[in-house]
């Protein structure tokens, strides 16, 4: 039976073991990333049991990298890029030459060819977009500066390694003799081609075709729009100009990034983004073969030392040899100290151009799950050195201020939370505020008001907010299943709040009420209510 639908087959396996490992993973306090790889090794040839089908897999994840590369040239802002270049492109070159040196190096003690170790070596230079958003986000340095010179560090290795990808096969083809010249001649101009369609034509018609889907009202066929362009783009690429995937689903997100309906489109392809992401991670971990760990531990090692220490070391320095400070130059080498996604292209596809040996590709995947694991540690150990100097969240053991009231904890800045921000400070209130997208727009710049970008689902960001101390929560989302949940964890940790929460519904205020809220307030019936008010006004 499996056989008739192998298509389904993986898909189902796939998404329900990512499902329970990446709940495993959560439980462990672990990235979700690690449970998805891990679900994958499971699947895979390498243990035992039910065995997911290699190639279908691949495809799969090959509209995951498309949807991914899609996301990161939506949110690849030029004007981001230019306010940090002046260190963010020396830094990143220079981290990737070391990095590509050390990995030559480490290759050529492993017997490896010099193309082998360059492969290796780039591989092992670029960092998760993935893992360094979410540390960043977690730790609320995204929007400070040195958030932003990781964030466009990031986007140089990007961008280095969509030329990378697009060139390998490239030099593949010219095995390195002396026919390289002409074929690296030729894909550069196949792409110089690609890219001048796409400034040219692209960027007109995208954002038309955009605007006269939005003026039809309707939201469904706005997100077949949208997913129509990213996977069309993509596809017309490869088939049209030769180049990868990625590369045409990247310039597709940047053009549309230009628009105003960018985040959006953003939106509209999150779900569908996430879901072929982990199927992305799962068949990356259907080709990791865990025999690596006990059969090359020293080899193993080393890669672990290069992507740890050697190129966060390179980072640290180049940041301090730039005259920023220790905190931000610590910042910076723990966000760039891991390997992702990339890599693992990289390493799959130097794997089949038969560059590097599966050994290689093995230690990549197994760098990377290390280093991913050992991140949040490296940053625990950043924020050990610079306490001194960091403004961090507070965290319990910061004495706060003696206050004669406690603050009040508001999630959500949207519709509802903005104007109950505005009130709150303005009657002199100290207010945290939880919110999830970090774009909203008019985020209170007040001495009083402390912003917390994340969900507030999570029990940390309510931590970071210090709801033990609070004396009020207001919970502001529309969402009843996360309102729920926010109130729940919130009743938990603090007995003695009071919590206020935004319901939609009878049923959402009696939920409420159960998880521990002392007040809901349904919007509809507090505008009937200033309707009737209005409608009997005297006079
Ligand atoms: P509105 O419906 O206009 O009041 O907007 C609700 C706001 O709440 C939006 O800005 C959302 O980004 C934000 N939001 C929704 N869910 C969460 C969550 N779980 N944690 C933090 N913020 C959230």
């Amino acid at each position: 039976m499996p056989h008739a639908t192998p298509l389904i087959a993986t898909i189902v396996a796939g998404l329900t073991l990512a499902f329970l490992f990446g709940a495993l993973a959560h439980r462990l306090r672990l990235p979700p990333l690690v449970g998805y790889l891990m679900a994958g090794v499971a699947v895979g040839p390498f243990t035992p049991g039910f065995v997911a089908d290699q190639s279908l897999a691949n495809e799969l994840a090959e509209l995951g990298v498309i949807l991914l590369m899609f996301g990161v040239g939506l949110h690849f802002s030029v004007r981001d890029l230019m306010s940090v270049r002046k260190i963010a492109i020396p830094g990143a070159l220079v981290q990737i030459a070391v990095a590509v040196a050390m990995g030559i190096g480490l290759a050529a003690l492993l017997g490896w060819s010099l193309a082998g170790g360059f492969v290796f070596g780039l591989a092992l230079s670029v960092a998760s977009t993935v893992v360094l958003l979410r540390a960043l986000q977690e730790r609320k340095i995204l929007d400070t500066d040195r958030g932003k010179i990781a964030v466009g560090w990031l986007i140089v290795e990007d961008l280095a390694m969509v030329l990378a990808l697009v060139l390998l096969p490239a030099i593949a083809q010219g095995g390195g003799g002396s026919a390289l010249g002409p074929v690296i001649a030729l894909t550069l101009g196949k792409v110089i081609a690609f890219v001048a369609f796409m400034l040219i034509v692209g960027r007109r018609l995208i954002p038309w075709v955009l605007h006269a889907v939005v003026h039809s009202g309707s939201r469904e066929l706005f997100r077949l729009a949208v997913l129509a362009i990213a996977l069309g783009v993509a596809f017309g690429a490869a088939m049209l100009f030769g180049v990868s995937f990625a590369l045409g689903a990247f310039f597709a997100g940047m053009i549309l990034a230009e628009s105003p309906l960018s985040q959006r489109a953003a939106n509209e392809t999150l779900p569908l983004r996430d879901a072929f992401a982990v199927l992305f991670f799962v068949s990356v971990g259907m080709l990791f073969n865990p025999h690596v760990v006990a059969e090359q531990p020293m080899a193993l090692a080393a890669t672990v030392a290069i992507i740890v220490v050697g190129k966060s070391l390179a980072a640290w320095l180049i940041v301090l040899a730039f005259r920023h400070s220790g905190t931000t130059a610590l910042t910076i080498a723990a966000s760039l100290a891991q390997i992702g996604e990339f890599s693992f292209i990289l390493a799959t596809m130097g794997f089949e151009l038969k560059l590097i040996p599966a050994m290689a590709r093995d230690l990549v995947l197994a760098g990377a799950i290390i280093s991913i694991l050992l991140n949040p540690l490296l940053f625990s150990i950043v924020a050990r050195i610079g306490r001194k100097q960091l403004p961090a969240a507070p965290t319990a053991d910061d004495t706060p201020v003696k206050a004669p009231r406690g603050h009040v904890v508001l999630v959500g800045f949207g519709r509802v939370g903005s104007r109950v921000a505005a009130k709150l400070l303005e009657a002199g209130e100290r207010v945290t505020i939880i919110e999830a997208e970090r774009d909203v727009a008019g985020l209170p710049d007040h001495p009083n008001a402390q912003l917390l970008i994340g969900n507030a689902c999570e029990a940390e960001q309510l931590d970071q907010a210090r709801l033990g101390e609070a004396r009020l929560l207001c919970v502001a989302i529309p969402e009843g299943f996360e309102a729920g949940r926010i109130v729940e964890q919130a009743r938990r940790a603090n007995p003695a709040i009071r919590i206020v929460a935004r319901a939609n519904d009878d049923a959402e205020v009696e939920h409420f009420a159960r998880m521990g809220a002392d007040l809901s307030i349904i919007g509809e019936r507090e505008i009937a209510r200033t309707m009737i008010e209005d409608a009997l006004k005297k006079g």
